[in-house]
């Protein structure tokens, strides 16, 4: 397959410091300080309190309902939105809610320069998502790609940390820089759910030579939170409408 150059990796100070700081002190859980037996291992009592999402989820955008129903009365439940306004995307499953031990572990990974924690997060990803990587037969695996602003800014990429990861545990190995970050969208916090949708919109292109290579291909996109689905649907709405067959994501949290 052909493969696209990687995104530029740039020296970053808190990347740099805890590159150093691991050779120096012994490897210790990053969320309880108990020692472990290599870096950026989580502990087994850590582990165990990395939730499921244990709510009812639309079984298209993976949202968390509000309410319960009885999964042996209604199969495969699709929520208001997506039955509305079909998404671009088959599929898209997270690993865990974003709320305890993965918000912290997520934050450490992404604000505190711990690139190695995309190892560990990668594997709760694909030890929950397994199924439904093995089972749809993707062609080809891309990360939701940072703006280029917010790349040199924190020096990685984490979705595609977490993808060239989750490519070493399931065979299926990355192609990067299929799509581009056309728009800065890093900041939206401040924003609301209904304005992070809108706010995302064309916020993606794709990458040049890219259409032919996904021409009629089943792609997995991998990203670490999805929050509204906003950014999910449109990397999809811009690969779908480059020519690929079909789109599913997998994401390490679910906001
Ligand atoms: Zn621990
Ligand atoms: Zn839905």
């Amino acid at each position: 397959m052909l493969r696209l150059p990687r995104s530029p990796k740039t020296p970053n100070l808190p990347r740099l410091l805890s590159k150093l700081s691991a050779l120096i002190i012994p490897h210790s859980c990053p969320l309880c300080s108990r020692m472990v037996d290599r870096e950026g291992a989580i502990c087994s009592a850590c582990l165990s309190q990395i939730p499921y999402i244990d709510r009812q989820t639309c079984s298209i955008c993976g949202n968390i309902l509000g309410f319960d129903y009885d999964p042996g009365e209604i199969l495969n439940y699709t929520c208001g939105e997506c039955r509305l306004h079909p998404p671009p995307f088959k599929k898209s499953l997270s690993a865990a809610p974003y709320e305890g031990g993965m918000k912290k572990l997520l934050r450490k990974f992404k604000y505190d320069g711990k690139e190695f924690l995309g190892g560990e997060i990668a594997s709760i990803i694909f030890d929950r998502c397994k199924e439904m990587i093995s089972g749809n037969n993707f062609d080809i695996m891309t990360g939701v790609p940072l703006h280029i602003k917010a790349l040199k800014k924190r020096g990685f990429d984490q979705s595609f940390i977490l993808a060239e990861h989750i490519g070493g545990m399931s065979g299926l190995s990355q192609t990067p820089e299929i799509i581009v970050r056309i728009r800065d969208t890093a900041s939206q916090t401040h924003l609301r759910r209904r304005e992070r949708i809108e706010n995302v919109k064309g916020a993606f292109r794709l990458a040049e030579n890219a259409a032919a290579i996904i021409k009629g291909k089943k792609i997995l996109l991998v990203d670490d939170v999805s929050t509204t689905g906003g950014t999910i649907r449109e990397c999809a709405k811009t690969l779908m409408k480059g020519g690929a067959k079909e789109v599913s994501a997998i994401t390490a949290a679910r906001a």
